[in-house]
């Protein structure tokens, strides 16, 4: 009976993980190389075919949030359950980031950031924060309580998710992309907060920037390969959006050369919108591998068909 640990992350990353969870499972006995009695792997996007060949596996938790990464490996064991991480703090984090950014587009301060390095004394238009359309895409742990704290600022919010959902204070559509381009056409601020599936990929092109209002805000939060970035860079140009908060990146860490860095339009963040905090994540992975020995579904499973 043993608990693999494996993931691509530096051996004190590793070793951090390790006392923690050691010591919210201090009954489990944890394993950094395959061996026939591991029973769970614990996981932060694990090399390609890290746990093939382990004959009692029975549960897989995920160490992120994210785990389109680990669904392609196709040599990932089938028919067992697998959870992602929801955690406290990235939850509490997420809201805060999106808040900055909502605040930074609706109150000009962005905007005001570049005109200091020009010297320039300019005041920004101030709507007040109903007038101010704002649309979540993905209503789930993270896009949900986004909306939901946004809405509790004043904000008009309206959110976009798959199936339907019912958040206090937030108009919840769902449906194909003809919805989300209606949606997408009375925006200010769009907030990305979607998984990244065989369907989100590659969401936010061409096509989809032109449905943008003029002049609107564009937040991804979710991951970079949601954006074609040459299609950003070009709507850009156009306006449409007149402005993108980047926390995510097509590669990353973002390449010095790349042209979003010096880009007036554009705030990069190094994908630091919500981190996980490994204490609280500890205590998450405890509590799911004690339901998973007591014979009961792990919280936060999933669904490897719809890819999130
Ligand atoms: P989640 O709980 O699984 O929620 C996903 C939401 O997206 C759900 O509302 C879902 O709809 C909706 N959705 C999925 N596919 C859709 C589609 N094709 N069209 C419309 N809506 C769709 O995920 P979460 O925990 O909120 O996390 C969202 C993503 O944030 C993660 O996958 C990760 O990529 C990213 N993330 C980023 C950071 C960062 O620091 N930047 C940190 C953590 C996570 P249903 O409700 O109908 O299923």
């Amino acid at each position: 009976m043993s608990i693999l640990l494996s993931g691509r992350w530096s051996a004190a990353e590793r070793d951090q993980w390790l006392t923690l969870l050691g010591a919210a499972l201090p009954e489990e006995r944890f394993v950094l190389a395959p061996e026939p009695e591991v029973e769970i792997a614990v996981v932060a996007n694990p090399a390609p075919g890290a746990l093939q060949g382990l004959p009692r596996l029975g549960f897989i938790q995920s160490l992120w949030a994210g785990v389109e990464k680990l669904l392609a490996d196709e040599t990932l064991p089938t028919g067992i359950p697998l959870a992602r991480m929801v955690d406290p703090a990235m939850n509490e984090a997420m809201p805060q980031t999106a808040l900055w950014a909502v605040l930074g587009l609706h109150r000009g301060f962005f905007q005001v950031q570049a005109q200091q390095r020009r010297r320039e004394w300019r005041q920004p238009a101030q709507p007040r924060a109903a007038e101010w359309q704002v649309l979540v895409l993905g209503l789930g742990e993270l896009g949900g309580r986004v909306a939901q704290a946004l809405a509790a600022q004043g904000y008009a919010v309206s959110g976009y998710s798959r199936s339907p959902a019912d958040l206090a204070g937030v108009r919840c559509l769902h449906g194909g992309l003809e919805v989300l381009d209606a949606a997408l056409a009375e925006a200010d601020t769009v907030i990305n907060l979607l998984p990244l599936t065989e369907t989100t990929r590659g969401l936010f092109d061409a096509a989809r920037f032109a449905r943008f209002k003029p002049g609107a805000g564009f937040v991804n939060l979710a991951r970079g390969a949601h954006v074609q970035e040459a299609d950003l860079l070009a709507a850009l140009a156009q306006g449409r959006p007149g402005h993108a908060v980047l926390d995510v990146f097509q590669l990353e860490p973002l390449p010095p050369e790349h042209a979003f860095w010096g880009h007036e339009q554009i705030t990069v963040l190094p994908h630091t919108a919500a981190q996980t905090d490994a204490r609280s994540a500890a205590a998450l992975v405890a509590a799911n591998v004690r339901a998973w020995r007591a014979g009961s579904p792990p919280a936060h499973g999933v669904k490897r068909e719809r890819g999130y």
